[in-house]
């Protein structure tokens, strides 16, 4: 195969943006997809509310991803389709197979990793009780809906408030189904404030917080499930369980990135993002390996997820163009401090501009104070109304102020 600068693992919003932005940096990018389009997750998003930050209009995800399509279009970026990476080495070399090539190895001078996210099922929770038909994923539900036209239910039950579960009860109740309830085991929603008014109450569908589905019965058909409180260490109170008849259950209890074919590469993860750990230019421990998007942390905003490939991408084509770049200014830890779960990138370089860190609270706090620290000097404190963690956080520091860790904190 032809020899490539960058090469882009996965063709949703972040593997188009930072094929673009490698290409803009005048790179020979080849971009490949496990799917038979380009557009990722975005295909099956066919409500508005995508472009709000990056286009300043409100789009729905197939239209987001049209217009990174038709951009790419312009360009000599190479895209193989139904292209599936296997695996990544040591050395940043990826093994793909595809109808078009075979298995082959190959090697560029830059991998920009954009595989995106996968759901947590029902075999990942431990559900209990029977295995009947009528129990999907939100996602899955969403797809089946959208692009091949089935209703997966009548009755329908949706445990967890992430975006999706909430997005799949407005989309379920236009379709004629009748959502029962929402139950969410967290005493708040893992989804965008936005998506509650517009998804839930709109519709006056019901959400149970600080609840969970303890079984569900029916066989070969879902007939039903038990649901109860939780008490503080989130076990279930079963003597105060209810039963409600439904024929189908939808899971929104989590994303996972999908990170499976970076086993054998040595990039260091995340163990609370599951993603890699990351510098501002989101380059990977191996130097020369990138990450951005869904598969590096779960965004909520693909008008975020567009951006930071945008980062990766460039940053991959100045590595494999021009090599690492200088780093006199040293490197610095990005550490979390009280009430903040986890902070991206993990670790900056000193030196001139701004670097903006994303950072996700571990509880909903009102009225607290955002504050960064570097060796006990204060960079940045700004009051809060209100933090989530269904919506995540940014803050912008100058580099040239550092000169050791810095600590993201909320004063509560
Ligand atoms: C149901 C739902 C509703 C949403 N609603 C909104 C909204 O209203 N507004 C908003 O701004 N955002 C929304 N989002 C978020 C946004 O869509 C995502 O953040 C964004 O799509 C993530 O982009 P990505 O490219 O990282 O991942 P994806 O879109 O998941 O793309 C990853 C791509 O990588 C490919 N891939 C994976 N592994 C391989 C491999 N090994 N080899 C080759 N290809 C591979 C996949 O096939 C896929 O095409 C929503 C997301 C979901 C799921």
């Amino acid at each position: 195969m032809t020899k490539y600068d960058v090469l882009v693992i996965g063709g949703g919003p972040a593997g188009m943006a930072a094929a673009l932005a490698a290409h803009e940096k005048g790179a020979k990018v080849l971009l490949l997809e496990r799917d038979v389009r380009l557009g990722g997750i975005l295909n099956q998003c066919i409500h508005a509310g995508f472009g709000l930050h990056y286009f300043g209009e409100e789009l729905t995800g197939p239209e987001y991803a049209d217009r990174f399509e038709k951009k790419l279009a312009k360009t000599d970026v190479k895209v193989i389709l139904n292209a599936m990476a296997l695996a990544v080495g040591a050395d940043g070399d990826v093994t793909v197979l595809s109808p078009e090539e075979g298995l082959v190895h190959l090697k560029a001078g830059a991998v920009v990793l954009a595989m995106g996210c996968r759901e947590r099922t029902a075999g990942a929770i431990a559900l209990a009780g029977t295995r009947p038909a009528g129990i999907y994923t939100a996602g899955m539900a969403q797809k089946m809906c959208n692009i091949e036209g089935y209703l997966v239910g009548r009755r329908i039950v949706i445990l967890g408030s992430g975006d999706i579960g909430l997005i799949m009860a407005r989309r379920m109740t236009l379709e004629g189904a009748h959502v029962e309830r929402v139950i969410e085991l967290m005493p708040y929603s893992g989804g965008l404030k936005r998506n509650i008014v517009q998804c839930l109450e709109d519709f006056g569908i019901p959400i149970d917080y600080s609840h969970t589905v303890t079984r569900v019965v029916g066989k070969p058909r879902m007939e039903g499930l038990y649901y109860a409180p939780v008490d503080e260490h989130r076990k279930p109170v079963l003597s105060e369980e209810k039963f409600i008849p439904c024929d189908c259950l939808l899971l929104s209890v989590g994303l996972i990135p999908e990170n499976d074919i970076l086993n054998g590469s040595g990039v260091e993860m995340s163990r609370v993002t599951s993603g890699a750990e990351v510098d501002e230019n989101r380059m990977t421990s191996v130097p020369g390996i990138f990450s951005c998007g869904n598969v590096l942390h779960v965004h909520d905003l693909v008008d975020n997820v567009s951006h930071e490939a945008e980062i990766a991408g460039a940053a991959a084509a100045s590595y494999a163009l021009k090599g690492a770049p200088e780093t006199d200014g040293g490197v610095f830890g990005v550490n979390v401090g009280k009430g903040v779960r986890y902070a991206l990138p993990q670790r900056v370089h000193g030196g001139g501009g701004n670097v903006e860190i994303f950072f996700r609270t571990d509880n909903v706090y009102k009225n607290c104070k955002v504050v960064a620290e570097c060796g006990g000097r204060v960079l940045y404190s700004k009051k809060r109304m209100i933090v989530a963690p269904g919506e995540m956080e940014k803050i912008a520091l100058d580099r040239s102020a550092l000169d050791g860790d810095v600590t993201v904190r909320l004063e509560i």
